[in-house]
């Protein structure tokens, strides 16, 4: 495994890569403090691909003013530990002068799709997403990208920017990975105390409640919105950012009876610990 810090170095690298192992290039974008849910990503391209990069970049611009940039959590060596594991070629962890040189002029924007549900309860945040998925296509050249169905929105923007920009690359989606007790994965579990952690289990258990009443037939959209919140109001600890069923092509809120694909996703906030989950359900 060879790890760049430029461009110039991951270029080299890439292009050694490429004569020694001729065949796709794939690419998994993370902010590092890696988990299962990454690692899931890794197995598949290392399935799919003959080259694999990780890139590891804890990016400025999709954080908030009051988020958590300054204090998510780092820990390079055991990144670079776990992408060696899992058989990645390339890690590319560039320095934020790096990808952004003399500062961050330019920008892209996917619109309206980023303005809702996680866009509206944290403005600029898929601006930046976009911006550095795009930078990092540029600079990776990789035939395939891949993302989690964790971040449900984000990989339908990031799709959306894919095709809009004729990037030639495929997004590939991957299912979302649970502890045990259904917990999903997030580097930002770590901040979680004891009595968050017991309480955040309201989160999957709430997303279980609504697909088994699905599963009974129910398909009012509020009765299933229901289901959920109330699962989660149920914890003293736990404040709701939005729970949403939404069309699962345009994000659109759902009323009445559901008819078509929706994305049935919520974010909840434990004290400044922010957690986002979601299934999706289909007739
Ligand atoms: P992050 O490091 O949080 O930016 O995540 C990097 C990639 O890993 C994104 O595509 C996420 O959707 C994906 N990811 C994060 N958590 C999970 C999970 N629990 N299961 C599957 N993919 C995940």
């Amino acid at each position: 495994m060879q790890i760049a810090r430029t461009v110039a170095e991951y270029r080299a690298l890439r292009a050694a890569s490429l004569a020694a192992r001729p065949g796709l290039v794939g690419v998994v974008p993370t902010m590092g403090y890696l988990h299962e849910g990454h690692q899931s990503l890794m197995r598949r391209a290392r399935a799919e691909c003959g080259t694999v990069v990780t890139t590891i970049f804890v990016n400025p611009t999709q954080f908030g003013p009051n988020e958590d940039f300054s204090r998510y959590p780092r820990d390079e060596a055991r990144d670079l530990a776990i992408c060696e594991a899992e058989g990645v070629d390339i890690v590319f962890a560039p320095s934020v002068e790096e990808m952004y040189p003399g500062g961050a002029e330019t920008t892209v924007s996917v619109g309206s799709l980023s303005r809702i549900l996680e866009g509206a309860a944290r403005p600029g945040h898929f601006d930046g997403v976009a911006t550095v998925v795009t930078k990092l296509f540029a600079i990776a050249q990789a035939d395939r990208g891949y993302f989690g169905q964790k971040d449900a929105q984000q990989l339908m923007v990031l799709r959306r920017l894919a095709e809009d920009l004729r990037f030639p690359i495929e997004v590939v989606g991957c299912p979302i990975i649970r502890e045990a007790d259904g917990l999903a994965l997030s580097s930002r579990n770590v901040y979680l105390s004891p009595e968050e952690r017991t309480q955040a289990l309201s989160l999957s258990r709430g997303l279980r409640g609504a697909e088994a009443l699905w599963a009974e037939g129910v398909r009012d959209a509020d009765a299933l919105r229901h289901r959920v919140r109330h699962e989660i109001e149920a914890e003293p600890l736990a404040n709701i950012d939005y729970v949403s069923l939404a069309d699962q092509r345009t994000l659109e809120e759902l009323a009445g009876p559901v008819t078509a694909p929706a994305l049935l996703s919520l974010a909840v906030r434990f004290g400044a610990t922010r957690l986002i989950d979601n299934i999706l359900i289909a007739p």
